[in-house]
């Protein structure tokens, strides 16, 4: 009869136990973020998707050099430059970036010597198809690839 009694207390602390737990969540302050309701505030050193970086007439910075292809530990990127008939220098023809192999590392955007490629706050892509995920940084690629937005 004693251990029945003891039992029964033992569960009424454990419930009011949980319930004053209960009550504490209720009322701090909210932490989580009503996605996709309302979008998250990014930190500005947020890695997000790639793109390549501009200079102010417009002109990618970007000399295809290919070192960043050489030193991503994942093998995301694959570069192929030309140098257009006047131009004093290369530009990436094809620039592709696996971004489902991507960890965001930063090792190319650090190790650009031209900062020619940078991450955006983009975040959100999703799709049933690998393919989805091979994105073509250069403007005006051909298909398979689609123009990085
Ligand atoms: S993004 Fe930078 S490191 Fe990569 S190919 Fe272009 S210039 Fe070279
Ligand atoms: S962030 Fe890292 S893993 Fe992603 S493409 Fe750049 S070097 Fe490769």
């Amino acid at each position: 009869m004693k251990a029945y009694f003891l039992d029964l207390y033992r569960g009424a602390v454990s419930l009011l136990d949980g319930m004053l737990v209960t009550l504490q969540a209720l009322f701090s302050p909210v932490v989580t973020e009503q996605y996709p309701r309302r979008a998250a505030v990014l930190s500005p050193h947020f890695r997000g998707s790639l793109k390549l970086a501009r200079d102010g007439q417009g002109q990618l910075l970007c000399t295809a050099c290919g070192l960043c292809a050489r030193s991503c530990p994942s093998t995301c990127l694959s570069v192929q430059g030309e140098k257009p008939a006047g131009a004093g220098r290369k530009f990436p023809a094809t620039f592709v970036y696996d971004i489902s192999r991507c960890s965001f590392c930063g090792t190319c955007v650090t190790g650009c010597p031209f900062g020619a490629v940078v991450f955006t706050p983009v975040r959100t892509r999703v799709s049933a198809s690998r393919d989805a995920f091979l994105l073509e940084l250069c403007p005006g690629a051909e298909e398979p690839f689609r123009p990085h937005t």
